[in-house]
């Protein structure tokens, strides 16, 4: 049975684990390693400290269905929707840019309930805080090691993090990448972005008429949203929450700095913005460097090799864009490579 490591638990590494399982029953043994502490990756939920029941999507906020994916996908928003894990945006958006025939999902338990739901049917074995430093060839496998414990090795292996992060890896696979792929995959740029999240108190009200609201007269914020409200999600006992989302040209000035630094700064227009919101009981602050793709891997391939024998591929939105259909695409293009090779 071939071992296969998937590095990422965002939505391109649990759809590549959930579509493998699907198509190559029992060949495989996957095996999903993420830096982080959860899954979701940039489609992260995060719980409130002092109460876990309160919860704020912090980077992707809804799934917008193009006219075109929704007949490409159709499977794979048809099974979201059964599941109740998404359902249709009917709250306010004020300032929303909706191109003709497109309609927007949300999450009744957040954002990174989708990649959960991929990784609960996947069967894969998913460790977390297992941060991949270093991939070296080793007697016709890869060897890879993490920040802390011991080196393992793997039939192939699936990249799936933000480009930049995996031309930061050390040791063989450095040296394996050619010149020509490295100029290319050097070309791949994402946008930054701060994103606030704010926790409140059971019955605390927040007077908006809307639920998200993108802003575009200020310079350091561009979007706001009561996040239960936009999931259509009201419970007495659960304390509102709100995410706030920088510019772009913010998150790059800023980019450098500590978060203790930038969190006041994005108050203080916040304040501006809304000056009789009641005091938040939590407030979580994200940077996001790799945000969204502003410029894709040439031709969107979905997932290109770095290696064939053993494999080794990388793919996630760097390879096509920045969205639910766009990761499916590279999930896709992933699977097919990885079946015509195992
Ligand atoms: P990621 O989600 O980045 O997953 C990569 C994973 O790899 C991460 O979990 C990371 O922890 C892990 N990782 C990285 N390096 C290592 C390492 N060395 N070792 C181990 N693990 C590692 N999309 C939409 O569809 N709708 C939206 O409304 C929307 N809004 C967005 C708003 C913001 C602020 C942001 C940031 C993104 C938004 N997006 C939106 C884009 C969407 O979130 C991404 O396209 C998608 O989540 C990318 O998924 P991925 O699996 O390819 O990458």
């Amino acid at each position: 049975m071939s071992r296969i490591l998937i590095v990422g638990a965002g939505l391109t590494g649990s759809l590549c684990a959930y579509l493998l399982r699907k198509e190559l029953p029992g060949k495989l043994q996957l095996v999903i390693w993420d830096k982080a502490k959860g899954a979701g990756g940039r489609m992260s939920t995060s719980r409130c400290p002092s109460d876990p029941n309160c919860t704020v999507d912090l980077g992707a906020q809804y799934i917008t269905v193009t006219p075109d994916y929704a007949r490409k996908h159709k499977t794979f928003h048809d099974d979201l929707l059964a599941h109740g894990i998404c359902k249709p945006l009917s709250a306010v958006v004020e300032g929303m840019v909706m191109k003709d025939g497109s309609r927007n999902l949300v999450t009744p338990q957040g954002i990174s309930s989708i990649v959960k739901h991929y990784l609960k049917q996947s069967g894969a074995d998913v460790f977390y805080e297992h941060h991949v430093t270093q991939i070296n060839l080793q007697g016709g496998k890869w060897q890879v090691c993490r920040r802390s414990g011991s080196p393992e090795n793997f039939d192939a292996v699936v990249l799936t993090m933000p480009v930049p992060q995996i031309l930061q890896l050390q040791g063989d696979i450095a040296k394996l990448i050619k010149e020509s792929q490295r100029q290319q995959l050097e070309t791949v740029s994402y946008s930054s972005r701060y994103a606030l999240g704010l926790f409140y108190e059971a019955g605390t009200q927040i007077d908006v008429p809307w639920a998200a609201k993108y802003i575009t007269d200020n310079p350091c914020i561009r979007f706001i949203c009561i996040d239960n409200k936009k999931r259509n999600v009201e419970s007495s006992g659960i304390g509102p929450s709100i995410v706030v989302h920088t510019s772009v040209p913010f998150g790059i000035k800023h980019l450098e700095e500590e978060k203790e630094v930038v969190q006041p700064l994005i108050l203080k227009e916040l304040s501006t913005i809304l000056s009789h919101l009641p005091q938040p009981i939590d407030i979580k602050c994200q940077k996001w460097r790799y945000s969204q793709v502003t410029e894709a891997f040439p031709g969107c391939p979905g997932q290109i090799p770095l290696h064939t024998e053993p494999l080794l591929l990388c793919g996630g939105d760097g390879f096509t864009h920045s969205n639910f259909d766009g990761c499916t695409e590279s999930a896709l293009r992933i699977v097919e490579m990885l079946a015509s090779r195992l």
